[in-house]
C-alpha cells in the first residue's frame, strides 16, 4: 500500500463522475487533500461531500484557461498549495468519420487534448513550488494502441496526450515534476454506460479477465504515479485493461 500522498494536495479534473470520482476516492482514503473540478460545480460539491475527508468540489471547464486558473487558485488557497494534478476530464461521443463535423472534432480535441495542456498550464505555478510535483494524465488504450469505429477524434486526442506527456516530462524535470499517464481499457463509468448494453457485453467478452474495470482500478494506478515511491518514474504509461489488448483473436481467450 502506497501511503506517501498523505497530507498532499491533489486536484482532479472530471472528478464528479466515473474514473475521476474513483481517483478522488482512492486519494482521499490515502490521506490526500482532494479538490475535484467539473463543469457542473454543484455536482462536484455533492461528490466531494460524499467522499468526505475534507474533499472540495469546484466548478471549472478544462476548455477555458480562465476558468481553470480560478479553480486552481481556489484549491491552492484552501488546501495550502497543489502537489499533484490528475488531468482526467474527457468526453467520448461517437461519430463516423464520413459524417463527423468540424465542430464535433473540435469539441473532443478541445476537451481531451487542449484541456490537458490547459490543466497542466494552470497547475504549473503551484506544482513548481511543491517538493514533489506530480502530473498524472488519463489517456486510453483507444488511440495509442487500439482503434474503434466512431472514435477517430477521440483516438487522436488520447494518442496526442501521450505525445504531450513525453515532451512535457523533459521540460518539467528540472523542477522535479514527473509526468505520467494511465491508459485505461474499458472501465464501468457513467460515460461508458452511455455507449449502450451491446457495447458493454461485447467488451466484457473481449477482456481476458472477463470483467470490465472499476474506477478504483484506475485510481490505484494513478496513486502509484503520484506517490513519493514513484519519484524516479517519468514519461511513462501503465495499461490497466484486464489484458484486453493482448489476444490476437477471441479464440485466444
Ligand atoms: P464520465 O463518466 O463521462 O465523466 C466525465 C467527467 O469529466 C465528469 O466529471 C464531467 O463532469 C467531466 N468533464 C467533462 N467535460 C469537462 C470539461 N470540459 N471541463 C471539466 N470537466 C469536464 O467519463 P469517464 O468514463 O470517467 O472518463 C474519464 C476519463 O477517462 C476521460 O479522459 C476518458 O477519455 C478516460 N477513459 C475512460 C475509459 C472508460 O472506459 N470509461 C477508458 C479509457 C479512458 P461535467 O459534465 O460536470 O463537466
Amino acid at each position: 500500500m502506497v501511503h506517501s500522498v498523505s497530507g498532499r494536495s491533489v486536484v482532479i479534473t472530471g472528478g464528479s463522475k466515473g474514473i475521476g470520482k474513483g481517483i478522488a476516492r482512492v486519494f482521499a482514503h490515502a490521506g490526500a487533500k482532494v479538490a475535484i473540478i467539473a463543469r457542473h460545480g454543484d455536482q462536484a460539491m455533492a461528490v466531494a461531500d460524499e467522499i468526505g475527508h475534507g474533499a472540495m468540489g469546484l466548478g471549472g471547464d478544462v476548455t477555458s484557461a480562465k476558468s481553470l486558473e480560478a479553480a486552481f487558485t481556489e484549491a491552492a488557497k484552501r488546501h495550502g498549495g497543489i502537489d499533484i494534478v490528475c488531468a482526467n476530464a474527457g468526453i467520448f461521443p461517437q461519430a463516423a468519420l464520413d459524417e463527423m463535423t468540424e465542430a464535433q472534432w473540435d469539441e473532443v480535441s478541445d476537451t481531451n487534448l487542449k484541456g490537458t495542456f490547459l490543466t497542466v498550464k494552470a497547475a504549473l505555478p503551484f506544482l513548481k513550488k511543491s517538493e514533489q510535483g506530480r502530473i498524472v494524465i488519463t489517456s486510453s488504450i483507444t488511440g495509442p494502441i487500439t482503434g474503434f469505429p466512431g472514435w477517430t477524434h477521440y483516438a487522436a486526442s488520447k494518442a496526442g496526450q501521450l505525445g504531450f506527456m513525453r515532451t512535457a516530462c523533459l521540460e518539467l524535470a528540472k523542477y522535479g515534476i514527473t509526468v505520467n499517464a494511465v491508459m485505461p481499457g474499458n472501465i464501468i463509468t457513467e460515460g461508458l454506460i452511455g455507449n449502450g448494453e451491446a457495447y458493454i457485453k461485447s467488451m466484457e467478452a473481449s477482456v481476458p479477465l472477463k470483467r470490465l474495470g472499476t474506477v478504483d482500478d484506475i485510481g490505484h494506478a494513478a496513486l502509484y504515479f503520484a506517490s513519493k515511491e514513484a519519484g524516479y518514474v517519468t514519461g511513462q504509461t501503465i495499461i490497466v485493461d484486464g489484458g484486453q489488448i493482448l489476444p490476437e483473436s477471441l479464440e485466444a481467450i
